[in-house]
């Protein structure tokens, strides 16, 4: 299998990463293509299946981790699995495009560890606590109790942000996609 590059985004869950990651896809000029992750949690809002992400079971899940069918995989709330398929990525890289993801701290260390010379890794640090908060409420797809999951979640993965090779803080959208796109394509040159 030929090995194509991979564009990996992680960041706390609230910090724009996806907003970033689907700015750079329609840069056609890139040609990246998203790598859709699998999940055993339920579909949110306007989400489809196969597009935003491949919705499983828990048994499917696990199904998939005893077949050895993911390149990482994690527990990333209590009973919410997410993981990137092996499958995915020969599928993208047979393209001949690169992989751009927009997964977890962890999930996105370990692609890196895999992959040390085909990945740049950007982690995407929110401004602050305060508009992380305000940012993760203002979403009101979210019980309380998630939410307070996924800034306790937060205060982790900060302290991971220098292991990745490239910090982008996100306190002016435009700046950031900005600084994303000069990234990525140098990396992809
Ligand atoms: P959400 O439920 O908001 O869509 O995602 C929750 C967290 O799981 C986010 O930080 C998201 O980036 C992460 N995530 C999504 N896909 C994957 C994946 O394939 N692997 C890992 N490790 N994390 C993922």
């Amino acid at each position: 299998m030929n090995k194509g590059k991979l564009i990996v985004f992680s960041a706390p869950s609230g910090s724009g990463k996806t907003t970033i990651v689907q700015h750079l896809l329609r840069k056609t000029d890139l040609a990246l293509e998203f790598s859709i992750s699998a999940t055993s949690r339920s579909p949110r809002g306007q989400e489809i299946d196969g597009k935003d992400y491949y919705f499983l079971s828990i048994d499917q899940f696990k199904t998939k981790i005893a077949n050895d069918e993911f390149l990482e995989f994690e527990e990333v709330y209590s009973n919410n699995f997410y993981g990137t398929l092996k499958s995915e990525v020969e599928r993208i890289w047979k393209t001949g495009k690169a992989v751009i993801f927009d997964i977890d701290v962890v999930g996105g260390l370990n692609i890196a560890k895999q992959f040390p010379q085909e990945t740049l890794s950007i982690f995407v640090k929110p401004p602050n606590k305060i508009e992380l908060e305000k940012r993760l409420r203002g979403r009101a797809t979210e019980t309380e109790q998630k939410i307070q999951m996924r800034l306790a979640k937060a205060d982790k993965e900060l302290n991971l942000a220098l292991k990745f090779d490239a910090i982008i803080t996100n306190d002016n959208l435009k700046i950031a996609k900005q600084e994303a796109y000069q990234l990525v394509s140098k990396f992809l040159k």
